[in-house]
């Protein structure tokens, strides 16, 4: 049953100030979920007053009050956890079980934030004159524009939003044009624990119309963005002329190395599991097996057995293993690497189109791809597909397998596969993503710990874990002088 939505302004549910809607589509079956606002430069101009007149109330809230109004979010959360995941694979397609891991991120990322309110450490220091104090302290910066994708469409936004909010920040929030009901649930549920009018909006739109007036506006001190490189650059431009302060979580093109001691049979099952889940539609997706030519064939062999063995469909219905892709633009996309591959002489082990058959027909469905005899510097190996494809490229050492690993634009994530202590800690030293994993997948990060990438996949920030509060605040310097004396630093003690 398709319902209406709107923008979460000011405290207030109001339609677009132009009245203009669009449609959010289950990319599954094709089904009508829900019409929303497609908001201009106007709603969020109304968004970002309200965000701005909430602003000192909320700063002078103390951490630990605001703290507390998140551990009440998180718990609410957690008692919605099946409605919301279920809402997240209506609109956004992955399977139910990994949407649950998505809204448990939202979760965890809350009780995380919560905590903070009671930290938030500041430092001291010795002064270098006498009877004079020295600390600094964490301030918020003001209104933080919030930008996400599609792909974890309730996890990414509480990685921004929490942290944010907790700091003394108040938000705007722009969802994913693709996933905006999760945008809706956040803001009923932060009306529902009485987060004050105005700390938290949400303007529903496109980017063009809702996101560049959001990177443009006087009143927008910091934005935080997730999403493609070609727009996060734009951004990222843009925030530089205007002075602000520019977060940005980008893409990534994954590698998961297994070396000749590895488990080859446990590689495979996590190759599969970081190539095919989400529909490969991670960030931190495996995009590419850099694999020793001892074991490349028995591990193709395996992935591709893995691969064809998944159940495609619905992913509400039990057994589901891979939803559809997002959208046809999705499909545009990962169909048209297939025609890279062709081009630079790849070979389909497996996959390598549109799935169609019973209940397939009417969701944007793709084939889980395997392409072999993928060179390092070949396009497939260098960009981003966002789809279930896993490349396998065939090296003769660790050095080699490492090399090939950091030679991409991105440095989001990276594993190695070996049961060899020596190889593993060489991995960890020289791998240069944000996240290295050993004898584990490319996915699967925990919200204790930072999240970012090097290269092409950031701007140096890192979110969640003990930086999460970095992108949100600026540090302010206090100094004390209780000497009833003008004290001159650096020039009476010398
Ligand atoms: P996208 O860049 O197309 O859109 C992201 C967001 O930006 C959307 O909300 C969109 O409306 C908005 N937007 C579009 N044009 C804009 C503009 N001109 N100004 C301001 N905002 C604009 O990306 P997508 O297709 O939604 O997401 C996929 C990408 O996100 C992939 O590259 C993926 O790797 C990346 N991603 C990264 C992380 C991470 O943490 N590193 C996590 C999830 C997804």
């Amino acid at each position: 049953m398709s319902q209406t939505f709107q923008n979460y302004i000011g405290g207030k549910w109001v339609p677009a100030r132009s009245g203009k809607t669009f449609e959010n589509l289950n990319p599954a079956t094709g089904d009508k979920l829900g019409t929303f606002p497609e908001s201009g430069a106007d709603d969020l101009d109304d968004a970002v007053k309200a965000a701005r007149g909430a602003m000192r109330m909320w700063q002078l809230t103390p951490a630990p009050k605001r703290g507390e109004m998140l551990y009440k979010l998180g718990q609410l959360i957690a008692e919605k956890k099946e409605m919301l995941a279920q809402a997240a694979t209506r609109e956004m397609g992955k399977i139910l079980i990994e949407t649950r891991g998505d809204v448990q991120e939202g979760v965890d990322m809350a009780y995380l934030a919560a905590g903070e309110g009671r930290r938030m450490y500041g430092v001291t220091t010795p002064s270098e004159m006498p009877n004079k104090w020295a600390m600094s302290v964490r301030v918020p910066i003001g209104v933080v524009g919030v930008i996400t994708a599609w792909n974890f469409p309730f996890a990414v936004p509480t990685w921004k939003i929490f942290p944010a909010l907790l700091a003394g920040n108040t938000v705007v929030f722009k969802p994913s044009e693709e996933t905006p009901e999760m945008g809706y649930h956040l803001a009923k549920l932060f009306e529902e624990v009485g987060l004050p009018a105005g700390v938290f909006n949400v303007v529903h739109g496109n980017g063009k119309n809702v996101g560049w007036p959001m990177v443009q506006h006087p009143g927008v001190d910091v934005v935080s963005f997730t999403g493609s490189n070609a727009i996060g650059a734009q951004i990222a431009t843009e925030g530089a002329r205007l002075g602000k302060r520019v977060s940005l979580e980008m893409g990534g093109k994954n590698g998961v190395i297994v070396m000749d001691d590895a488990d080859v049979s446990l590689a495979a099952n996590a190759v599969a599991w970081g190539a095919f889940g989400t529909t490969g539609q991670r960030c931190t997706a495996t995009s590419r097996v850099i694999v020793h030519e001892r074991v490349h064939d028995e591990l193709v062999k395996l992935v591709v057995q893995r691969a064809q063995a998944l159940k495609l469909g619905d992913g509400l219905k039990d057994g589901v293993e891979m939803g559809p892709l997002v959208n046809d633009k999705q499909m545009q996309r990962v169909s048209g690497y297939m025609k890279v591959a062709a081009e630079e002489g790849v070979t389909i082990a497996t996959g390598g189109a549109r799935a169609t058959g019973a209940g397939l027909d009417n969701g944007h469905f793709f084939q889980p791809t395997v392409l072999t005899g993928v060179q390092a510097k070949m396009r497939v190996a260098q960009e981003e597909i966002f789809g279930p494809v896993v490349g396998f490229v065939k090296v003769k050492s660790l050095e080699e397998a490492i090399a090939v690993n950091n030679e991409t634009p991105f440095g989001l994530s990276s594993s190695i596969f070996t049961s060899n202590v020596n190889a593993a800690f060489t991995a960890m030293r020289d791998l240069t993503t944000g996240i290295v994993y050993v004898n584990h997948g490319t996915t699967g990060a925990e919200t204790h710990l930072p999240f970012g990438g090097t290269r092409g996949t950031g701007n140096g920030h890192r979110e969640a874990g003990h930086t999460m509060l970095d992108a949100f605040t600026e540090w302010k310097s206090l100094y004390v002088d209780f000497s009833g004396k003008v004290q001159r630093a650096q020039i009476d003690n010398n």
